[in-house]
């Protein structure tokens, strides 16, 4: 499955594009530098019409950019129903906006549910509730491919924050403990490096770090 990578610039989040008869973007940034972001998709993917934005939580780092992404694609904003109200309502505390002196319109949003498929036409992402990092964080998985779009709640080199509003530590262990037994292959997470070919080891290590694995 072919996911293009836009590393986060300043304080955004990374941004993947999965092309596909039906692309679909995971993660939008901050919103500080949304036009940047959609020169480089052009030059990245030209003509690329995505009808889905996928946010896999509710922090601003990675839903600032979403409301004018979707305007300029025409596209629907999915989140899990869990962080769903949080950026319906432009709560600026518990998506961190206040903390990074952003601003959040209120976004409408549709609400996805542990198990959902969201189809890029050619393959299929599953999306798996792996709350801890936030209530309503969520991962995107291809099986084929062994590819896991993993938010914050697991990186490169550690698990996410569980000390934000509506974060819990025991639940990111429990969450990311069931992201390794997907046994992914490929690692896109929401800062920081991808990845390839050892997801598994690098999330066992962030487990290590954890100090519980
Ligand atoms: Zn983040
Ligand atoms: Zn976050």
């Amino acid at each position: 499955m072919p996911v293009h990578t836009l590393i986060g610039v300043g304080y955004d989040s990374n941004i993947f594009v999965v092309t596909g008869d039906e692309p679909i973007i995971v993660d939008a940034g901050t919103g500080m530098h949304t036009r940047k972001v959609l020169d480089k998709i052009s030059t990245m993917a030209p003509g690329l019409a995505p009808k889905t934005i996928v946010l896999t939580h509710r922090h601003i780092d990675h839903v600032g950019g979403a409301s004018e992404m979707a305007a300029k694609f025409g596209a629907k904003i999915d989140i899990h129903e869990a962080d769903a109200h949080s950026v319906e309502t432009g709560d600026l505390r518990s998506t961190a906006a206040s903390t990074f002196g952003c601003a959040l319109k209120p976004m409408a949003v549709n609400h996805l549910h542990d198990g959902d498929i969201i189809s890029t036409g050619d393959h299929e992402l599953k999306v798996l509730h792996t709350p801890g990092h936030t209530i309503g964080s969520m991962c995107l998985f291809e099986k084929e491919s062994g590819i896991l779009i993993s938010g914050d709640t697991v990186f490169a080199n550690g698990v996410g924050r569980w000390d934000l509003p509506t974060g819990n530590r025991s639940d990111i262990e429990r969450s990311v403990k069931m992201l390794l037994s997907m046994k992914p292959k490929h690692l896109f997470p929401g800062h920081g490096e991808v990845v390839y070919d050892s997801a598994s080891e690098a999330i066992k290590e962030s487990l290590t770090m954890l100090g519980e694995f």
